[in-house]
Formats: C-alpha cells, sequence, structure tokens
C-alpha cells in the first residue's frame, strides 16, 4: 500500500512531468504494464474530477494503467454515486490519497454562478444534480464584493466548491472517516489550471507535508 504522503510526491512530479511535456508512454501504458495488472488493481490514489475534456486525469499528473482510480462528473460534485465509488475503492484498494480536483474555467461552476440570486423558477431546470450541488457552496460570495467581478467571482467559485467538496467526501462518509482516522487516508483539494497545466494542491495538505507542494 503506497501510504498517502508518497502518493502526493507522485502526483506533484507527474504534473511536472506533463508541464514540461516529458511524459513517458512506454512506463505508464505499455503492453508490459497491462500484462502486469492482470491479477488486480493498487491504485495509489483517488481521484474526483471534472468531465471536461481539457481536464484527463491520467495525463495531467503523468500516470498510467492502475495508478489512479478516477471518478468524473461534471463540477467534481459529490453526489451519491460518486461518494460510493470513492468509498468502494478506498475501502476495496485501500488507496490512502483522495484529491477532488477542480479547474480554472468549469462551465458548471459558471453556470452555478450565473444563476445565483435568481429566484428559484427563473433558475434553469437541467442540470438541477449538478448545480444544485455546487450552489449551496457558492451563496456566501454571492454576498461578497466579487458579486460585481465577473473573474474573481469565477476563481473563488472554483475554489469553493473544491473545498465543499473536500468536507462532504471528510464529513458525509462514515466509511471514509474510519479510514481517515484508522487508516492514514488524506482527503485534500486542488485546482487544475488551464493555462498552465499546473495543479496547485490549496486545501487540507497537512503542514508536515506543505513541502512536497510547494515547490
Ligand atoms: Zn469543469
Amino acid at each position: 500500500m503506497i501510504p498517502a504522503e508518497e502518493a502526493l510526491t507522485r502526483l506533484v512530479d507527474g504534473n511536472k512531468r506533463f508541464v514540461a511535456g516529458v511524459q513517458n508512454f512506454d512506463a505508464t501504458a505499455s503492453s508490459a504494464k497491462r500484462a502486469e495488472l492482470l491479477e488486480g488493481q493498487e491504485p495509489m490514489a483517488i481521484i474526483l474530477g471534472c468531465s471536461d475534456s481539457r481536464v484527463p486525469l491520467e495525463l495531467v499528473f503523468d500516470q498510467g494503467l492502475g495508478d489512479l482510480f478516477v471518478v468524473r462528473v461534471a463540477g467534481n460534485v459529490v453526489g451519491p454515486t460518486q461518494l460510493e465509488s470513492i468509498e468502494f475503492s478506498a475501502s476495496a484498494h485501500g488507496a490512502k490519497l483522495v484529491v477532488v480536483l477542480g479547474h480554472s474555467n468549469c462551465a458548471a461552476v459558471a453556470a452555478t454562478v450565473a444563476e445565483l440570486g435568481k429566484p428559484e423558477e427563473e433558475c434553469s431546470k437541467n442540470m438541477r444534480a449538478i448545480i444544485g450541488r455546487i450552489r449551496p457552496a457558492l451563496e456566501k460570495l454571492y454576498e461578497t464584493k466579487f458579486k460585481d467581478q465577473p473573474e474573481e467571482m469565477h476563481k473563488h467559485a472554483v475554489r469553493e466548491n473544491v473545498r465543499a467538496c473536500v468536507d462532504h467526501l471528510r464529513n458525509g462518509s462514515s466509511i471514509l472517516a474510519d479510514l481517515a482516522n484508522n487508516q492514514g487516508l488524506m482527503i485534500i483539494g486542488a485546482e487544475y489550471s488551464l493555462e498552465t497545466g499546473m495543479v496547485e494542491f490549496f486545501e487540507g495538505v497537512p503542514a508536515s507535508l506543505r513541502s512536497i507542494v510547494e515547490n
């Protein structure tokens, strides 16, 4: 089993390779690797990310077959199926690291921001299952100066949504809470920049591990 600290280091290093354009396809997705995994999987991390086509998780972390247990949904929201998928993998495969990964220019977050302040009857009936999950975390942002600063509003909204998802995973599942308290499971949040390709880990990284994510 790979400890959370080691998994985080591998993700950070992999993202650096992605940004530098020095990924190694042979190491991550070769037929030899495929054969190696026939007997089972032991992914080192679970990633909850957005479905956005510009944020393919194995690519941005330069990881390959068997490395990541990936859950993707618009807005990286935590609904029942996402939560159960993460609980299943954390229990069955033993990964010690869960990362919620939001990203800049997220359309699901933008759609939610666009509905803030509107009366219920004016809100779109589509995407209820997505927007309805993002909205509670953004309500208080609408009460701040960012309300009239669209770019700043979006940036803060992306991060508030990630924070809310991390909080949901930590406090909305007795299975994950037990793994976090007794088995070294770590649940953290990060943001991927469409502009730079870099992932910034900004939520929930313990002080003792900050040096891994800060250079
Ligand atoms: Zn998105």
